[in-house]
This record gives structure tokens, sequence and C-alpha cells, in this order.
């Protein structure tokens, strides 16, 4: 799908999607449907793609970060409920009505900000029960109606956002407990308020995942769509065949052959052991390879066999040991995650090799 003239890309499996979207639509409670979450390209996939693959399926509400994303989902001809879930500056909020977009209220301010401009702006009411990120405070709910009131913003849903759903501890799970019975009070209050919220969603991933029985008329489902979880453990617990959505390959860019005792890289960090062959890849930090994975943290697959990187992964390239591959050419084709020859690396080591969660890589 690439030409040899190609540095790096991804490849996005719609099959692992189609997959993905079905597997959890056969976990959605009654009455409620997917609202994927396309931020930040789709965690990387391309939301454009991704928006377009699940409408064919019948999806038909979506949730982003921005209005400048949903303004581009639109562009490209994406349909449906777009839910902005973030914070909208004065310069994007005429994006809102332009582009038919829902805007979430982050707290009172922003109510009080999109009603005084005016214009019929859609809007769904986050409430904080308990992340304390964004959302309105319960205490505030009743201001925020009398607000509401006398505003001609559209209020079509009302929601929340779990913050430790993928937990296992009891803390974890009575806090989820606790802020679902919270949200369930405030919904209850809104409507007590004449604030006719008609749709409510609080599930996430993880949410679905482990508390499908807390409902709601969307899940907003991210990262299990793309086909992993946060970390390894989460993905097992889970019991679900998802298959990782995307791929992530570089060009062998150059192939050299090291003395025993020669240095490779910057600081001298790699010393050859042995006489070494060493591959240059054509991918860096730059282009969101972590750098932890250097010094053999991290490795790639080549021909179907694991090399190692080594040394210090640089701004646009990096060094991989293929001395056990053999036959390594400049032009090859490297896999950093996904299949090759049988041989597979998962996102979710990757993570773990560099520290953090797939969510990030
Ligand atoms: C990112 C996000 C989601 C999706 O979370 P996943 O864990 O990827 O499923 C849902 N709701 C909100 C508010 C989010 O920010």
């Amino acid at each position: 799908m690439c030409e040899r003239t190609t540095r790096a890309w991804i490849e996005f499996s719609r099959e692992a999607l189609r997959h993905n979207a079905a597997l959890l639509r056969g976990r959605l409670p009654a009455g409620c449907e997917l609202m994927p979450a396309l931020k930040a390209d789709a965690y990387g996939h391309g939301a454009a793609a991704v928006a377009r693959e699940l409408m064919g399926m019948g999806v038909r509400a979506f949730c982003v970060a921005t209005a400048q994303e949903g303004a581009a989902l639109r562009e490209s001809g994406v349909r449906g409920v777009i839910l902005v879930l973030g914070y909208t500056g004065e310069q994007d909020i005429p994006l809102l009505t332009r582009h038919d977009l829902t805007q979430t209220v982050v707290d009172l301010d922003c109510a009080r900000r999109l009603a005084d401009r005016g214009e019929p702006v859609r809007v769904h009411i986050a409430v904080d029960t308990g992340m304390h990120r964004l959302g309105v405070r319960c205490e505030e709910l009743e201001q925020l109606c009398a607000l509401l009131r006398s505003a001609p913003l559209r209020v079509e849903g009302v929601f929340t956002h779990l913050c430790a759903a993928d937990g296992v501890s009891s803390r974890e799970r009575a806090y989820t407990r606790a802020q679902a019975a919270v949200f369930r009070e405030a919904v209850r209050r809104l409507r007590a308020a004449g604030c006719a919220a008609t749709k409510t969603h609080l599930l996430n991933s993880a949410g679905l995942l482990h508390y499908p029985e807390l409902g709601g008329d969307y899940a907003r489902v991210g990262i299990a769509l793309y086909g992993t979880l946060s970390t390894r453990e989460e993905l097992s617990r889970c019991g679900l065949e998802l298959r990782p959505a995307l791929s992530l390959r570089a060009r062998v860019s150059s192939v050299r052959l090291l003395r025993r005792g020669e240095c490779a890289g910057y600081g001298m960090d790699f010393v050859a052991p042995r006489d070494t062959v060493l591959a240059a890849l054509a991918i860096g930090y730059a282009d969101g390879l972590p750098r932890a994975l250097s010094g053999g943290a991290g490795g790639v697959l080549l021909h179907g066999c694991r090399a190692p990187i080594v040394g210090r992964i640089c701004m646009d390239q990096t060094l991989v040991d293929v001395t056990d591959v053999g036959g390594v050419r400049a032009g090859d084709t490297a896999t950093l995650i996904g299949e090759d020859g049988g041989q597979s690396i998962h996102v979710c080591d990757v993570a773990a090799q560099a520290g953090t969660i797939a969510n990030e890589i």
C-alpha cells in the first residue's frame, strides 16, 4: 500500500475495526448505541477513514475532543451527531453552528459564554461526578438550569466520565458505582428542574466491558474499538477477542557492518559486542516513536525475525541490530507494531517497554 520512497507509515485495518465494532455492539446494554471516540485523529488511525467505515455499519454518533476535529469530520462527509467533548475557545465557537456540532457544557462559565452568543447551539451537559476534570458540579445544577432556561441552547444530552472503570480494586469499584449513583441523581434533578435532556451516557471502553448494567443511550468507546485496551493485563482480563487495527512500519534506509568494539549512535551508547550488521530505519521520535525504546528496550520485526533497537533513537532515524536476521537490505520494511511473517509486536508490549499505556502509543 506504500511506495518504496515512503519513510514510515501506519496501516489501518478496516476489517479489524469492523470486527471490534461488531464485538462491542454485542456487549451494549439494551437501547444503547455506539458513540465512537474519534479524538486525536481516531487514536492515530485516521479519523475520516474510521468514521467512514463505522457509518457504513450504521453508526450515527461520534465524539471528538475539539471543534476543529469535528469540523474536519464534517468536511470529509461525516453525518449524524458529532459531540465535542472538550473546551472550545471563542475563536472556534462559530464552527459549532457552521458544522452542526454538539458542544459539551464543560462548566458554568462555558454555559454562560455559549448562552451569551444567543445562538441555538446543540449541547450536552457534562456532570462532574468525581473525575474533577471537566463537568458541572452537582451543587451548580440548578443554577445551570436557570441559565439554560433563558438561553436558546438546545440541551440534547447529559453525560459523565468514569475515571476508574478499568480498576479492579474495591476502592475503584466502589468509586465507579458512586459516580454512577451521583450521575443518576444529577439526571433526575436536571429533569425535575425542567432541563429535559433526552440522551444520557457514561460508559467508555472499560465502563462498557465491566459495568454494562449502568446503561445509557450511548457508549463512548475509543480504545477497545481500535482493538486493544491500555495494558496487557486489562486486555487479557476483558476476555474479548479484540484485533489491533493499526500497524506501524518503517523503511530500512541503510545497512552497514560494524567491527566488534565499534560504537554507534549518539553518546556512543551502543558498542558492538561482536561483528554486527546494523540497519538504520527511517523513523524516529519526531514520528512518535518513543525515545524510551532506545538501548534494547524495544525491537522491530524484519523478515519475520525480531531485531533489537540499539543505541539512542534519533529524531527521524533508529538503529536496529539485524545480525541474526540475515539478508536485510535498504528498502526492506521493518514492523514496529503489527504482524510480520507469523511474528507480531503488540501495542501493549511497546507501551510497557516505553513505560506508558497503549492509548498514548
Ligand atoms: C477519550 C474519552 C472516551 C473514550 O475512552 P476510551 O477509554 O478510549 O474508551 C470517552 N469519554 C470521554 C469523555 C473521553 O474523553
